[in-house]
């Protein structure tokens, strides 16, 4: 059976500087997202130990623990090719059309984004995603790495707001944080990743 693995950054370390400096790159992704990586492993590994043994009392707490490292691990593959160095600016083509058709206008959902990201209590993500049933574009708030978002809907933009992603730079302060984001937004990938999701059947 096939494991999960911690995919390589598109980038060095130090690249999204000095928007994302160095050594929170380097934590973030060796030590935090290569950690998500391992519960994902294990847990899968204790859920087959489960099934061997026909002992699912401890079912609830590993579907949970399934869930939440699993969804780390997806989000932050996301959010790493979601940045560049030379990412900023604004959407152009389909994509700036849809974000228009479904928020009203660029500010208005750079708005919201940065709201849901800024305003998030406790860990969790400002998430833009495709709705596959509705055909929409939303701003979800993401608890933890999994909670209050709609099943279905596929990630395209993801803001970390985990106090990991930011605090050896912007210590609390999370708007600032949030500020720098927009200005290294890879705007290419988004973008491919939206084909992808309004194409996929
Ligand atoms: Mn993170």
């Amino acid at each position: 059976m096939s494991t999960y693995s911690l995919p390589e950054l598109p980038y060095d370390y130090a690249a999204l500087e000095p928007h994302l400096n160095g050594n929170i790159i380097e934590l973030h992704h060796d030590k935090h997202h290569a950690a998500y990586v391992k519960g994902a492993n294990d847990t899968l590994e204790r859920l087959e130990e489960a099934r061997d043994k026909g002992d699912f009392t401890s079912i609830v707490g590993l579907e949970k623990t399934l869930a939440f490292n699993v969804s780390g691990h997806i989000l932050h593959s996301i959010y790493w090719e979601n940045m560049s160095p030379d990412g900023g600016g604004r959407p152009e083509g389909d994509l700036a059309d849809a974000i228009t058709e479904h928020f009203g206008s660029f500010e208005g959902f750079h708005g919201q984004l940065s709201a849901a990201t800024t305003l998030v209590q406790g860990s969790g993500w400002g998430v833009l995603s495709y709705e596959p049933l509705g055909k929409k574009l939303l701003v979800e708030q993401v608890y933890d790495h999994h909670g209050n978002v709609g099943q279905g809907s596929v990630p395209l933009l993801a803001f970390d707001a985990w106090e990991h992603a930011y605090y050896l730079q912007y210590k609390n302060v999370r708007p600032d944080f949030v500020k720098a984001m927009w200005d290294v937004v890879n705007w290419e990938d988004v973008n491919t990743r939206y084909q992808k999701a309004i194409a996929a059947k």
